[in-house]
């Protein structure tokens, strides 16, 4: 059997790079995108290993993702696994919001998972099978008291992952999404206390997740373990009551 191949957008740190690390362990060819040529290039430095290589082309660029995904199908046979991982997180109060904010968040968090889900679709529909994962998130529950675009993106990511696995099942294709609790990556430790410590609180776990519990997440479902699972959004957050 040929290798398997999977594609992770955010690959370069935190959950994308545990996600990465995660196939790479399950003997995947990995693709993985970041933002820049140099995260991508210190990344890849640190994996140091022969089965992945980093592309860092704009995610909501249709054409050029297209272009990417058709290459990556040329040259190694197979897309098996989208990942659609890179995302921003927000906390602006809504009286400072601006349009120019909530676009950039929906473009990252909802317009790229869109783009980077149209061009694998169409290789998986062709090849007969495929998985297709996003990355939601607790807030996608009960939203959050600041920083408006990014629940609403997760919502829309839920909203993405039940209808394309609604669309594409006919075609062999599985569609889930992960939604992480408070996970232990940059995004995190860029919070205030004040905000951190109240939520350990709430974790039943009495834990922050790390980086690769979300990770084996993603690689059940991706596994032949999850063949009946589609439309899932797993959540993955020790069941955190906020
Ligand atoms: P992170 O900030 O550590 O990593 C984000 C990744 O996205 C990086 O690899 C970065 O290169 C990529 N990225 C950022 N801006 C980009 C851009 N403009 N173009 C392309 N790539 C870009 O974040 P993380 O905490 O690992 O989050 C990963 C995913 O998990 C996100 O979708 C996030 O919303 C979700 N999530 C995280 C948490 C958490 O607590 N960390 C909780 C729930 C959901």
């Amino acid at each position: 059997m040929s290798q398997k191949v999977c594609v992770i957008t955010g690959g370069t740190r935190g959950i994308g790079f545990a996600t990465v690390q995660a196939f790479l362990k399950e003997g995947y060819k990995v693709v993985l995108y970041g933002s820049r040529e140099e995260t991508v290039s210190k990344a890849l430095n640190e994996l140091n290993d022969p089965n992945v290589e980093g592309r860092w082309t704009h995610l909501i660029d249709e054409e050029a993702i297209n272009k990417d995904f058709t290459e990556i199908k040329e040259k190694y046979g197979t897309i098996d696994v989208l990942i659609n991982n890179a995302g921003i997180s927000d906390s602006t109060p809504f009286v400072q919001y601006s349009e120019a904010l909530f676009t950039k968040v929906m473009n990252l968090n909802v317009i790229a998972p869109y783009v980077c889900s149209h061009a694998a679709a169409l290789i998986m529909k062709e090849q007969g099978h495929g998985v297709i994962l996003n990355t939601s998130s607790m807030v996608s529950r009960n939203g959050q008291p600041s920083g408006v675009a990014y629940p609403t993106s997760k919502y829309a990511i839920n909203g993405l992952t039940v209808s394309l696995a609604r669309e594409l099942g006919k075609f062999g294709i599985r569609v889930n999404a992960v939604a992480p609790g408070i996970t232990f990556t940059d995004m995190v430790k860029a919070l205030p206390e004040q905000m951190i410590n109240p939520m350990i609180q709430a974790i039943p776990l009495k834990r922050i997740g790390e980086p690769e519990d979300i990770a084996k997440a993603f690689v059940f479902l991706a596994s032949d373990q999850a063949s009946y699972i589609t439309g899932a959004i797993l959540p993955v957050d020790g069941a955190m009551a906020v």
